[in-house]
């Protein structure tokens, strides 16, 4: 189907932070397949595993006991606020998830009105029917009417918008601590903590969307740990299995309680496949120093791009993120689409990201000479960029 915007880009092969096309042209890959490929193309470790595991049993059905699931489940749970995991496929089937559970509590708790959700303006949630309701956006809801009862947005960071909002029907508030598809913006610490404080004041749930920002990405395994408060139900996908589909709702045992037996499911999800996957990632991230290395090249990128938006103030404006989710701000005169064009052009993939963000999702295990390197194709992409500003109108 028409559905995607193509680039004409056909990679073969890839290797860490590296990717090569059919043709040979060699890319520093920036964009992690949309902040995916958490542990870099190719990991030794995640290759074996998955090649082990499909040579073992790739998926028996959630009828039986799955090792690799159980097994993962405890270490995502000894690694977070939860007590309990589901396993799916996808980040819009984990918020699928994480919504019907927030149902489920309040009508378990003798309240099946309290069904509304309290969203964000530039909240990027998925693409089902209910996912695009928590989305909001009216580009992505264009068509695919009668809009999914029950979401409110309110302006990113605004608590007044808050506390005038919760009513007798508000089930949850539902948030990405850094939005990504949004622009990269990330929530006020303040703000998520004072979402914390009014959640418990109303006795509704905080549900969190770290589809995008777990899994280390933001120099912590889970992004709300910055703020240091713990959601109540979370969602998280892309960088989990490292490329593998796998997506999972954690949950604190007030809410994992209620989803007993048939009140949902999934064929797929979890099975000893994804699992496998999901534990070689694991490996890797909770190696011993391993976030603290992200940290590090985080703000030596970071620091990087702060001088690179100083020289070249035609063409950027600032910088914005947290670790390896990095927004880099442009000017109204050059598009995110123009400047990952010309980013291409060096031989550097990124990701463009809403109010004219261009997003750097870089895989968790690159080096500072990586970084350096993007550094320098990000410069020549600017300077081409503010070269063609210059060029006299046509
Ligand atoms: C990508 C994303 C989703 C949707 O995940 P899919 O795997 O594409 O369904 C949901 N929420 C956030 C924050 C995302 O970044």
């Amino acid at each position: 189907m028409p559905t995607y915007n193509r680039a004409d880009l056909a990679f073969e092969r890839g290797e860490g932070a590296w990717l090569w096309t059919t043709d040979g042209r060699r890319f520093l890959d920036f964009g992690s397949g949309i902040a995916t490929t958490s542990v870099g193309h190719a990991h030794p470790h995640l290759v074996k595993t998955i090649q082990e595991q499909a040579a073992q049993v790739m998926h028996v059905s959630n009828l039986y006991r799955v090792p690799q699931a159980e097994r993962l489940a405890a270490r995502l749970v000894e690694s977070s606020f939860a007590d309990s995991v589901f396993f799916c496929n996808s980040g819009a089937e984990a918020n699928e998830g994480m919504m019907k559970a927030v149902r489920k509590y309040h009508a378990e708790n003798g309240h099946p009105e309290k069904f509304g959700f309290l969203c964000f303006e530039g909240a990027f949630h998925g693409r089902t029917l209910a996912t695009l309701a928590a989305t909001g956006n009216p580009k992505y809801l264009a068509g695919f009417g009668p809009v999914v009862e029950g979401y409110r947005h309110l302006p990113f960071g605004n608590m007044n918008a808050v506390r005038d909002a919760i009513d007798g029907s508000t089930a949850a508030i539902m948030i990405e601590p850094i939005q990504g598809e949004g622009g990269v913006r990330p929530a006020d610490l303040r703000f998520l903590q004072e979402l914390r404080a009014v959640c418990d004041e109303y006795g509704i749930l905080l549900a969190l969307d770290e589809v995008q920002t777990g899994m280390g990405r933001s120099g912590k395994l889970w992004a709300h740990q910055w703020a240091g408060i713990e959601p109540d139900v979370m969602s998280s996908a892309k960088g989990i299995g490292g490329g593998f589909p796998l997506g999972a709702i954690l949950a604190k045992e007030k809410v994992a309680k209620h989803l007993v037996p048939g009140t949902h499911g999934t064929t797929y999800g979890g099975n000893p496949l994804a699992c496998a996957a999901g534990n070689a990632v694991l490996d890797v991230v909770l190696a011993p120093g391993f976030l603290d290395n992200v940290d590090r090249v985080a703000r030596h990128l970071w620091r990087g791009l702060q001088d690179l938006a100083a020289r070249n103030p035609e063409v950027a404006s600032g910088v914005r993120g947290a670790g390896l989710l990095v927004g880099l701000q442009l000017v109204p005169a050059v598009s995110n689409a123009e400047m990952q064009a010309a980013a291409v052009e060096e031989g550097l993939l990124t990701v463009a990201a809403g109010q004219n963000v261009l997003r750097l999702a870089p895989p968790l295990i690159i080096t500072e000479a990586e970084a350096d390197e993007a550094l320098a194709r990000l410069e020549r992409a600017a300077q081409r960029m503010a070269a063609t500003l210059k060029a006299p109108a046509k």
